[in-house]
């Protein structure tokens, strides 16, 4: 810190393009917590451009080598376009572009696929009924230790994960073809891309169903009563059923509530015990499903 913060973020932007490759976007997420309405493939293109501007300007200025080799950089670890053009005006063959050192995975940008993500995530989710959704990610660890270094090597105190950086332009993407929200709290469904295996997986989150029961008849249970003697796998004394008593409050409310929301299980919760002889009567028992 103390002296880190006097660094000029463009001098530091320069050092990292000659030692690694740099897409936009992982130059741009560096320094993701600097400004703000704006996207760090956007912040990343605009430290490029600036740093070719002085370029520029430094060979116009008579240091040619030096605005060269700046340019070099630029076109060749940053495969920024216009440093390239930069060069050939200058009469010399520009360098080939290079793969990104923290994002490229089987020689493809993990960024450049997730229009392609997103379209099998429609695909994946189209017979599930949500409103809201939540995008996450298990990153490949090369690529977070990677970055890691990366940031130990030029204190970098300003750049955000690997990972958020994805799910937030996942999510755009998603959001933009589904029409649907992306919440970040209380969202229906969670989907999780394994990077690793390239591979979604789809959570579906319970839904919960508040209200009050009344019981105006004896001898049901509030749960599921098995049989003692053999419980619940069937026995002479309960007959086979495997129950000490047919039937329970909270089948009766549960088994309804599920096969509504098409569920593949539910819990239910009583405020309070009863005793299987009490009633509740009155406005009755609040209880969630
Ligand atoms: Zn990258
Ligand atoms: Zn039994």
């Amino acid at each position: 810190m103390g002296n880190t913060d006097k660094r000029n973020l463009l001098d530091i932007a320069e050092q990292m393009l000659s030692k690694y490759p740099l897409c936009d976007q992982c130059l741009g997420r560096q320094f993701a917590w600097l400004s703000t309405d704006t996207s760090n493939r956007e912040r990343g293109r605009s430290i490029k451009l600036l740093l070719s501007m002085q370029a520029d300007e430094q060979i116009k200025s008579g240091d040619r080598e030096g605005g060269l080799k700046i340019l070099t950089e630029l076109a060749g670890n940053g495969s920024f376009g216009p440093a390239g053009t930069l060069i050939k005006k200058n009469g010399i063959d520009p360098p080939s572009t290079k793969g990104c050192h923290l994002c490229l995975l089987e020689e493809r940008s993990v960024f450049g696929r997730t229009s392609e993500i997103a379209e099998r995530i429609i695909e994946s989710t189209k017979n599930i009924e949500f409103a809201t959704f939540l995008i996450g990610c298990i990153p490949v660890p090369t690529l977070a230790e990677r970055e890691e270094e990366l940031r130990a090597l030029f204190s970098l105190l300003r750049g955000e994960p690997l990972k958020s950086d994805f799910n937030r332009e996942l999510g755009k993407q998603v959001q933009k073809a589904l029409g649907k929200e992306a919440d970040f709290e209380h969202s229906d469904i969670v989907i999780v891309y394994n990077m690793i295996r390239d591979t979604l997986d789809i959570q579906i989150n319970p839904i919960f169903v508040y209200g009050r029961y009344r019981k105006l008849v004896r001898g049901i249970p509030q749960s599921r009563w098995d049989c003692t003697a053999c419980g619940g796998r069937g026995c002479e004394s309960c007959g086979g059923t495997g129950r000490r008593y047919p039937d329970s409050i909270a089948e009766y409310v549960g088994i309804p509530v599920q096969s509504l929301a098409q569920g593949a299980g539910f819990k239910f919760h009583g405020a309070g015990r009863e005793d299987i002889d009490a009633l509740m009567l009155g406005s009755g028992r609040p209880f969630v499903v």
